[in-house]
């Protein structure tokens, strides 16, 4: 199997067959280029505009997206391709090389590179942004499915989950939850929809069936999180009709136990008073009452003091926790949804 070293306006993403690319997008600091993987499988019954798109590695430390892709790279079969599969198992080379968050090249997230004039004026030029362009220029246009799969990193633990934002369209709505749902996870969250930026939010706003997830955390690789993130991108292909076949429900959607929690309201997020150190006292999933104490924050420069008790905002269920025991002031510790 060739994989070819591609500019992205050589991109053959429309004529039945598959490719293998190496999307090349010009090094800002040496002389090469970044190499973001793609894999392109079109059918005999692509439509224009139609298709699903998978990326793994919008954040460069989060890595059951790119396993779960790797892996469908291999497993996925042209004969059973009926529209367009797209499928980018690390979509921000920079920072999943450097394993950081941010792209090591120019310090930007790209989660929160969707910006107006991104990759466009000379302000926004480096490599992040003309990754968002890319996927502006070259995927936007090509589906109506966008799986986004992310982990905690080194910032928070998690339940799994598969998530997106509330939106207007309650149709839109009603298809992505039933495309969250199929992952499989304990949780599928509704969240805020406040930050600039964000991949999933673009989708959203062009009409597409965006799901996101957050499928483990610690820089590490969580087997259940890898399964969740294989299934939920074979269900979307096959229910929305890019992919032959049959599936079946996994885990707590077969076993109808997901339940829904809507992070919305600042009261959901418990922000660090000071620089510390903390101690989880519950697990990610756990149910809790408004107040209960999640956790303690420690502060080791007054050793002799008692420990801050990070509550529970609202009642309803742990989401996430601050998983690197050092805090920084001002971080998100402990974050409940609401059940809904
Ligand atoms: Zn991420």
């Amino acid at each position: 199997m060739t994989r070819l070293v591609t500019r992205p306006s050589d991109l053959d993403l429309d004529s039945p067959g598959r490719r293998d690319y190496w999307v090349a997008l010009e090094h800002d600091s040496i002389w090469g280029e970044h190499l973001i993987p793609l894999t392109v499988l079109v059918g005999a019954n692509v439509e224009p505009g139609r298709g699903l798109v998978a990326f793994g590695s919008n954040h460069g430390n989060e890595y059951e997206g790119p396993v779960a892709l790797k892996h469908l790279l291999r497993e996925i079969k042209l004969d059973d391709v009926q529209g367009r599969i797209i499928l980018v198992p690390v979509l921000n080379p920079s920072a999943f090389h450097a394993g950081t968050r941010e792209s090591a090249d120019d310090g930007v997230n790209l989660n929160r590179a969707f910006v107006e004039g991104a990759g466009v004026t000379a302000a926004l030029a480096s490599i992040t942004h003309r990754i968002a362009a890319f996927v502006r220029d070259q995927i936007w246009p090509r589906v109506h499915v966008v799986i986004d799969l992310h982990s905690g990193g080194d910032v928070a633990r998690f339940s799994p989950c598969a998530s997106f934002h509330s939106l207007d369209d309650p149709e839109q709505l009603r298809v992505i939850e039933d495309t969250a749902r199929w992952f499989g996870t304990p949780l599928i969250m509704v969240y805020q929809n406040q930050t600039p930026g964000l991949l999933p939010s673009e989708a959203e706003r062009l009409g597409k069936i965006t799901v996101g997830t957050e499928l483990g955390w610690g820089r590490a690789v969580n087997a259940e999180g890898v399964r969740y993130g294989r299934q939920g991108v074979l269900a979307a292909a096959i229910h929305h009709g890019q992919l032959r076949g049959e599936i079946q429900p996994i885990a707590h959607h077969k076993a109808g136990t997901q339940r829904k929690v809507a992070l919305v309201d600042r009261e959901c997020f418990t922000v660090a008073p000071f620089a510390g150190h903390y101690e989880p006292l519950l697990e990610c999933g756990a149910s809790v009452e408004c107040g209960d104490v999640v956790g303690w924050l420690h502060d080791f420069d007054h050793i002799d003091t008692e420990p801050w008790a990070a509550r529970a905002g609202v009642a309803g269920v742990v989401v996430a926790q601050a998983w690197v025991a050092p805090i920084q002031r001002g971080q998100h510790i402990v974050v409940v949804g609401r059940e809904c």
